[in-house]
């Protein structure tokens, strides 16, 4: 359905619009322009100096124009004159190729062409801190298993109860809130949907999160592991494939067609479903440099046992039915639960090279290997030939370099800009002297 912004504003009181884009690390990146100026934007797009931004762009390229997507437009429900409106990159006429928004579009297209369309939902899990970040924003929040713990979950009343109207109020389909697993960290669950809707969705979600709980006078992060010792800020997703996008979805691929007989079909995946799931194992080493793409990520997932008993985070690339200790989990028939990605993941990628990887395994008929009914925590050390995630970025983004059919899907120049820039944060990372090294090192 495609909107006229002007029009849009004129009915709902909008005064400015936040055309809004995502960098490749997943920043928001907007300019404010008032409803007046919207009608010519919303043909030629904002400018942008692409270089000012992580993008792989010097500061000779040309202006950079992010042009809105109407069809996404969210009007702030705490400062209702402003409008969000997601916008895709384009310079002299073309799609930004390494734009994630243009990858996740591009990507859609391509699985669409075959008849496939995948939705997803995630679970964005987060912490309240204190404005400057040193602690949690609950002093009282200190039991050694905090999890679902009303007490916690009532004295935040007031900032999740705000954040899960304005989901009401924006038709998402919230339906369930809870006090998470570690000190200070909650979760927020809405419907599943279309997977640019999903990562529009979880933009805003983050944006709106942060804002939400500034006026509260907390700071509310994302970051894979904040806190030492506590579980860390995982982002799951819920994925299934269908038969037509949006509301024309009528059959679940990953539900019809199952033959009988194999380890998936048990649980009630199809065939392509279970080809789907051996693309995401196949890849699933390379995909964490996308999934997982901080330093910081690297402390949530090969975690040791956190305070609460356990890092609800895998550790190794292994599936298996109804059970957390795995990187995937088939929690029911017709979909699965990729437990790798962390708050850190951008939005738009997290997207794309979750349909990148299925669509590469549903295309090459991918075997997803055996099924492991095991506590991975406890009996780890049993399971034999499963690759072990990436212990850090660096290993992360040397196994996406090499697995050339993942890189190609998400696409060269994505590819390319994006282990460039990301090269480059881990060799600011590595540069940097810490006390651990002196701790250690010093009367060597
Ligand atoms: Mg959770």
């Amino acid at each position: 359905m495609t909107k006229d912004l002007a029009a849009f504003a004129a009915e709902n009181g909008v005064k400015y619009f936040m055309i809004s884009f995502t960098d490749l690390f997943g920043g928001q990146r907007a300019k404010l322009v008032p409803a007046q100026a919207i009608a010519d934007m919303q043909e030629d797009g904002a400018g942008f100096a692409g270089f000012a931004t992580y993008l792989d762009m010097t500061p000779a390229h040309p202006d950079m124009l992010a042009v809105p997507d109407p069809s996404s437009v969210i009007q702030l429900p705490w400062k209702p004159e402003v409008a969000w409106v997601a916008a895709n990159p384009m310079m002299e006429g073309q799609d930004v190729a390494q734009a994630p928004r243009n990858v996740l579009r591009r990507l859609i297209a391509e699985a669409a062409d075959e008849g496939l369309h995948v939705k997803t939902g995630i679970e964005a899990e987060y912490f309240l801190l204190t404005p400057d970040g040193s602690a949690l924003s609950d002093e009282y929040d200190t039991a050694a298993k905090p999890c679902y713990e009303q007490q916690a979950v009532m004295r935040r009343y007031d900032v999740v109860r705000e954040i899960c109207d304005y989901m009401l109020d924006l038709g998402w389909g919230p339906y369930q809130n809870d006090h998470e697993d570690a000190n200070g960290q909650f979760e927020m669950n809405w419907e599943f949907d279309d997977a640019l809707v999903t990562a529009d969705r979880h933009s805003f979600f983050k944006f709106m999160t942060k804002s939400v709980a500034e006026a509260h006078g907390f700071r509310a992060t994302f970051m894979p592991k904040p806190v030492e010792g506590l579980t860390g800020n995982g982002c799951h997703a819920h994925i299934s494939v269908w038969d037509a996008p949006g509301a024309d979805a009528k059959t679940n691929i990953f539900a019809t067609d199952t033959a009988s007989g194999s380890a998936t079909a048990e649980l009630g995946l199809s065939d392509r479903g279970a080809h789907f799931l051996g693309g995401i194992m196949k890849h699933a080493s390379a995909m964490a440099a996308i999934t997982n793409p901080t330093v910081n990520s690297y402390k949530r997932i090969n975690a040791p046992r956190t305070t609460s008993g356990a890092t609800w985070a895998p550790n190794t690339v292994t599936w298996t039915g109804n059970n957390r200790t795995h990187m995937v989990r088939v929690p029911g028939p017709g979909r699965f639960e990729l437990r790798l990605p962390d708050g850190a993941v951008n939005p738009y990628l997290l997207q794309a090279v979750i349909i990148a990887a299925g669509l590469s395994g549903i295309r090459s008929k991918a075997d997803p290997g055996k099924r492991h009914d095991i506590d991975m925590y406890a009996e780890g050390h049993k399971v034999r030939g499963a690759p072990k995630l990436p212990l850090n970025m660096l290993d992360a983004l040397r196994t996406y370099h090499r697995d050339k059919d993942l890189r190609g899907m998400m696409g060269e120049e994505f590819s390319t800009a994006f282990l460039k820039l990301k090269r480059q944060e881990w060799d600011s990372y590595a540069s940097h002297f810490s006390q651990w090294e002196k701790d250690n090192t010093l009367d060597i």
